[in-house]
């Protein structure tokens, strides 16, 4: 007999309560990882490179867990198939996981459970849902309520540490391939992610002046990077919470270390939303349920989703995330407002976009952020939009973010990059650029979409 230990988005060991209590059991623990092509991290229009640092984060669980003879099998099946194969090789007493409530998460969960003892804990938020000072499905709309309610009574569980014993090795044949060499931006895995955490703090003290950096586009230490981790797990969200309240405790606390707990909570606040609102906050209409008459044009989506659509900031941004697999939470949100305001198209192309891209994909982040820039989500303003113009200039005044992902518009006058789109037609020609014409116009584009949106 075995315990199994069914990893989904928490490849790490600490702050592990799945692994602690496998771990207390009489029984050989096994690791499993169920490598789905239709879930929403494998499916075969994963980018390359986001898969990548996914299976180089694997195998650094699969080296962690190796010290102890814990092998991390990993299959390209359902995770309810894999229970059945373990079992018949092994016999399963009992599986211990992470409880995921998205829905493709929760079906195979279901499965699982209805022929094998399953105990899954609730660790994907900050503040476990059972501490919420209201129920789940009572979560307020607005994130200031939220987060006034929430730090009233600021209730954050101590870390939990699995006391993991070196066990006979277990034969098996369901390794991982050698991972492939690829150069990411930040280093994978829970080794990457503890790195990560500790230079943001304790080593370099950037904590310290986060929040006067955070919206910056340009440099790696803008904001903390730490969301690639705390989306598969590599970092639980409790370890950044301790580890900034400690760096506070040696080095002070101030505005800016409050502020990553306050961007944190932004974390936790789309997970309860997407529990509260279930279906709705995955639908087309969103949960105000409105109805926008979107624009079908391939032109315009071929543009943008190649960097080609003749605005820079939009173009900057879109060439970072196909090249690196990340792009700023300032980019996001104008890549967002110009593809739904200017371009007028479907949110759910955008959403479908970046969940192939981004390293830090996260299913409740990604959709509830998208639905808030669209104006169908939690942001109750009918008609919000960014000026990508203005906002190029002033998050990057000396145009070298744009100038490294827009090379082509290095011979047009500086100071005046970010307003090309906004030249008469004759004056830009004359610049030569070999840079596309903007695919619509700034105010008309808005406008139109105004009408299309009812206001
Ligand atoms: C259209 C759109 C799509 C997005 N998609 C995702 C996604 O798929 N995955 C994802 O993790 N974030 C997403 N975000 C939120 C945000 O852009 C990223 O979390 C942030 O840019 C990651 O960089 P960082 O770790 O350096 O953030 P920091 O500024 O250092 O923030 C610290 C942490 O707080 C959390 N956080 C910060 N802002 C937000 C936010 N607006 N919503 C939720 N959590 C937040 C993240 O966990 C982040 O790691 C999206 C935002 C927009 C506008």
């Amino acid at each position: 007999m075995v315990s199994v230990v069914w990893f989904q988005d928490d490849l790490r060991v600490h702050d592990h309560i799945a692994l602690k209590k496998a771990a207390e059991q009489p029984y050989p623990i096994i690791g499993v990882y169920a490598r789905t092509f239709s879930h929403p991290k494998f499916s075969p229009n994963t980018a390359p490179i986001k898969a990548s640092f996914l299976e180089a984060s694997l195998h650094d669980l699969s080296f962690s867990l190796g010290r102890y003879n814990i092998p991390l099998m990993v299959f390209d099946e359902a995770a309810s198939t894999v229970m059945d194969t373990l079992d018949h090789a092994y016999g399963i007493h009992t599986i211990y996981g992470h409880y995921m409530a998205a829905p493709f998460e929760r079906f195979e969960a279901v499965k699982i459970a209805q022929k094998y003892p399953l105990n899954l804990y609730e660790t994907q938020t900050l503040i476990h849902p059972s501490d919420l000072p209201f129920e789940v499905d009572r979560t307020p709309n607005g994130y200031t309520s939220f987060r006034k309610k929430v730090e009233k009574l600021w209730l954050i569980r101590d870390l939990v540490t699995p006391e993991l014993h070196t066990q006979d090795p277990i034969e098996h044949t369901h390794h991982l391939n050698n991972p492939s060499v690829e150069s990411f931006i930040l280093e994978p895995g829970e080794t990457g992610g503890l790195r990560r955490l500790d230079y943001y703090t304790f080593e370099s003290k950037k904590a310290s002046t986060y929040k006067k950096t955070r919206n910056g586009m340009r440099r790696l230490d803008d904001s903390t990077k730490f969301s690639a981790y705390l989306s598969i797990g590599a970092l639980s969200p409790r370890k950044v919470y301790h580890t900034v309240k400690a760096y506070e405790a040696a080095h002070g606390k101030n505005e800016d270390t409050y502020w990553i707990i306050f961007e944190l909570l932004w974390r936790d606040y789309f997970k309860f939303q997407a529990r509260k609102h279930r279906q709705t906050f995955f639908h087309k209409d969103g949960i105000q349920q409105k109805k926008v008459a979107w624009i079908s044009d391939e032109t315009r989506l071929q543009a943008i989703q190649t960097g080609m659509t003749g605005y820079p900031l939009v173009d900057a941004n879109v060439r970072e995330l196909l090249a690196t697999g990340f792009m700023s939470n300032r980019g996001r949100q104008n890549v967002a407002s110009f593809w739904t305001k200017n371009l007028g198209l479907d949110w759910r192309l955008g959403e479908a976009f970046f969940e192939k891209h981004l390293i830090d994909y996260d299913v409740e982040s990604n959709t509830g952020n998208w639905q808030y820039v669209t104006g169908i989500g939690n942001d109750s303003m009918p008609f919000r939009y960014f000026d990508v113009i203005k906002q190029g200039e002033r998050y990057d005044a000396d145009e070298s973010y744009l100038l490294k992902w827009v090379p082509e518009l290095k011979d047009a006058p500086s100071g005046s990059r970010y307003k090309i789109p906004r030249m008469a037609p004759g004056e830009r020609r004359a610049l030569n650029l070999d840079y596309p014409e903007p695919i619509v116009d700034f105010y008309p584009s808005l406008d139109a979409m105004k009408k299309r949106y009812g206001v």
